[in-house]
């Protein structure tokens, strides 16, 4: 017998080369013993010198593999037979908290190998590494082996077999490992070239103005010239899609910043290993189409992370002989609008076959989607509006003594699902509007399979209130214990999951809508939260709603029901000198308001945003949820001028206090039609609105003595508003928690419906 040392290691310890760092950190320092992957961590044991065990512990805990995420360490003595040399012993199964680990976006040694013409892998469209490469999108179950991914039905030919098993190679133990003599092959759908060829001819085509699909880590995109509007315009029509901003992709970090402003911050995240989409300040002098992004100053873009989109860049110098490519890219979700992203050929071909001329697809299957992740970048930190590949499913930890597993079905438009498993809780990718039935199947397909993944079996379900919502129908359909959570208190306890703070706080929940507990449409709450329950301390002034689901879409008929709730009969006047609407649409609109037809009373942030943004003239209609409010904080951020308090007040209302929105409206419309300035109204309403929020959250201290708020909600998107507030409540000595990691739109409410339910099942057992 002999004194080992036995390690345990928690966290992202699977598939990013954790058990041949270890091996090889062992033999340097002469030590013996064995390593292996136990699913939620990866276990050594250790024979030897005790500095050279020192030593050990020092490397894992300063100098882990680059992809890594230690959570933690367990380290205790134990008495065991003599090792006579260092194994690495394959895996076996043991329960316990699971990492599966995100995609990986193409590391730069691969890069580089894949550029250079006398590597084994010159121009390889399925290159990786130990460090880079699929992972959650090829999983089929854990542990991470290759006969558990789809990767499983190439057999490895002997050279890469080789690596794969030798502990000094880069690809030691790397899953998808394959060649250009084994591995998956690309080809495109119904036609006769493969690999290169395959490649050349989509090349060609997008230079020729053609639309096409490519089959990327999670997904299809589909993709054209960014430099050729016609393409653009043909992309926009077959997707029915005329304004939304569209997503690009730039060969290299020179070419994005050619046409956009970057920060160190910015780049250091569109070159890291995630590659998300970043929204940056597109530059005066660009030269890229308007029709990328009308009306939008910012630009979505985002650096090859597979290698076969660096080939469509760069295809190798005989094939880039005599051709030239574009330098950017469309790059936009392969789906239906609403729909779940393309995964196979048989759904890219039914579905968006005909957005498309020609589908670069290949046989290496996906069995998760993952969409791109796109995040924003706020005081140099991320700032996420869809998180997904990249991210996706990486767990928050919180720091609780609890047991159990729970599911968050998630909200109703930007789904995402979360698995909380003890004091884990993993948010799915991104799924979609569940007001597409693909979309709903494909929830309750992930659920399945990511419930696999990470061996949990939810012993209860939280969803929304809505008595329509299809996430409702599908979690009841589920037969588990249900809870049913009010949308705007789950916003706040994700913000209070993601800052692992979970003691009261003030939350300040400024969305779209939401079904209120009193049948009311709410989204401009201030709400004293606690993981047990909610109180609503606080709304927006409410007003009479006209229009039903049509409204969302038409802000002017938001405009028009809150001009009617603001001036009563003087409110046809005002429409009309703000040419808002015919007389016969705002008296239609006023009727139905009067009489309650078709009508809701609301508190939305959201519709607010909506109607003062038609008020100003500059969204009457959007063709994209969010366009009003983007334009109303788009013409904000342009107002060079001073700000102006405008000095509006709060009121008590049946023991709520009510933010006088209304007066706020007034103020900016007469600001507007006395000096003509859009720009100028549109910066002072979210300056005063910030005021008006910083008021509500002074009177919600006095009612509770609490001073941390938590910032939550669709309306948070807009970063102008969300840095006013912020800077603003900091004054007034407030703590205050936001999120970076986890949207704070509704692709965020997962989160806080699995903590609402973790909570309570520990409660009741
Ligand atoms: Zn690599
Ligand atoms: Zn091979
Ligand atoms: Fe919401």
């Amino acid at each position: 017998m002999e004194k080992t040392s036995h390690i345990r290691i928690y966290g992202i310890v699977q598939a990013v080369g954790f058990r041949p760092f270890v091996s090889r950190t062992a033999l340097s320092l002469g030590l013996r013993g064995s390593v292996a992957n136990r699913g939620s961590f990866v276990e050594v044991f250790l024979q030897g010198g005790e500095e050279a065990k020192k030593e050990f512990l020092k490397a894992v805990e300063n100098d882990p593999p680059p992809r890594s995420a230690i959570l933690r360490i367990d380290h205790k003595e134990v008495e065991m037979e003599r090792k006579e040399n260092f194994e690495i012993i394959e895996s076996s199964r043991e329960k316990g908290d699971i990492f599966v680990s995100p995609d990986i976006a193409t590391c730069p040694e691969c890069s580089k190998e894949l550029y250079d013409p006398k590597d084994r892998r010159y121009l390889h469209p399925f290159i990786n590494c130990t460090s880079c490469g699929p992972r959650l999108t090829i999983l089929e179950s854990m542990p991470y082996d290759r006969e558990r991914t789809t990767m499983g039905e190439f057999p490895m030919c002997e050279a890469c077999h080789k690596e794969y098993v030798t502990a000094e190679t880069r690809r030691y133990d790397a899953q998808p490992v394959c060649c250009n003599s084994c591995g998956p092959e690309v080809y495109i759908i119904g036609r006769e070239e493969k690999g290169l060829y395959a490649i050349q001819k989509i090349r060609e085509s997008i230079m020729e103005g053609k639309i096409v699909a490519i089959k990327g880590i999670g997904g299809f995109h589909l993709c054209c010239d960014g430099r050729n509007e016609k393409a653009i315009a043909l992309l926009r029509e077959r997707k029915h899609r005329p304004h939304k901003p569209f997503a690009l992709m730039m060969p290299d970090l020179q070419t994005i910043q050619k046409e956009c402003i970057t920060s160190p911050a910015q780049e250091k995240l569109l070159t890291g290993h995630q590659k998300p989409i970043i929204l940056l300040k597109k530059r005066a002098d660009s030269s890229l189409p308007a029709i990328l992004a009308p009306g939008n100053p910012t630009l979505g873009v985002m650096l090859p992370y597979a290698p076969l989109q660096m080939l469509l860049f760069d295809c190798g110098e005989e094939n880039n002989k005599n051709f030239t490519f574009t330098d950017v890219l469309v790059m936009t979700s392969g789906n239906v609008s609403g729909a779940p992203i393309c995964r196979n050929d048989e759904d890219a071909v039914k579905e968006i076959g005909s957005f498309c001329d020609l589908i670069l697809s290949h046989n290496r299957k996906i069995l998760l989607r993952a969409d791109d992740s796109v995040m924003e970048i706020v005081e140099d930190k991320p700032y996420m509006i869809r998180r997904s590949r990249g991210y996706a499913p990486l767990p928050f930890i919180l720091s609780k003594d609890w047991k159990g597993c729970v599911l968050g079905i998630g909200g109703e438009l930007k789904n995402t699902f979360c698995i909380g498993k003890d004091a884990l809780f993993y948010p799915s990718s991104y799924i979609g509007d569940m007001g597409d039935m693909r979309s709903c199947a494909a929830l309750k397909e992930s659920v399945a399979r990511m419930g696999e993944l990470l061996e949990s079996c939810p012993q209860m379900v939280c969803c929304d209130l809505h008595p329509k919502y299809n996430t409702v129908a599908a979690a009841e359909e589920m037969g588990l214990p249900l809870l049913k959570i009010q949308h705007h208190y789950a916003h706040i306890l994700s913000c209070m999951a993601e800052n692992d703070f979970l003691s009261p706080v003030i939350g300040v929940s400024f969305d779209g809508t939401g079904y209120g507990t009193d049948g009311t449409i709410w989204g401009g709450e201030i709400l004293h939260c606690t993981p047990d329950g909610f109180e609503r301390l606080c709304s927006i002034a409410p007003f009479r709603q006209a229009g039903g689901d049509m409204a969302a879409k038409d802000s002017w008929r938001i405009a028009a029901s809150l001009l009617h709730s603001l001036y009563g009969e003087n409110g046809r006047a005002k429409a009309a000198e703000l040419e808002l609407c015919t007389e016969k649409e705002y008296k239609f609109i006023s009727m139905m308001a009067d009489k309650m037809l078709n009508t809701v009373i609301s508190t939305s942030g959201g519709r607010l945003f909506d109607a003062v943004s038609a008020i100003l003239g500059l969204c009457r209609s959007s063709s994209f949820e969010g366009k009003a409010a983007m334009d109303l904080q788009f013409a904000a951020l342009q107002y060079k001028g001073d700000k102006e308090d405008l000095s509006c007040g709060i009121w008590e209302e049946e023991g709520r206090t009510i933010l006088d929105t209304f007066s706020l409206v007034r103020k900016i419309t007469d600001i507007y039609l006395q000096e003509g300035n859009r720009e100028k109204a549109a910066f002072l309403f979210h300056e005063n609105l910030a005021e008006l929020i910083v008021k509500g959250c002074e009177k919600a201290r006095e009612k509770t003595s609490l001073d941390v708020c938590a910032l939550s909600g669709g309306v948070f998107q807009n970063s102008l508003l969300l840095r006013l507030v912020k800077t603003k409540l900091l004054q007034h000595s407030f703590k205050v928690l936001t999120h970076s990691l986890v949207p704070p739109n509704d692709g965020g409410i997962a989160l806080g419906q699995a903590l609402a339910a973790m909570n309570i099942l520990n409660k009741r057992s």
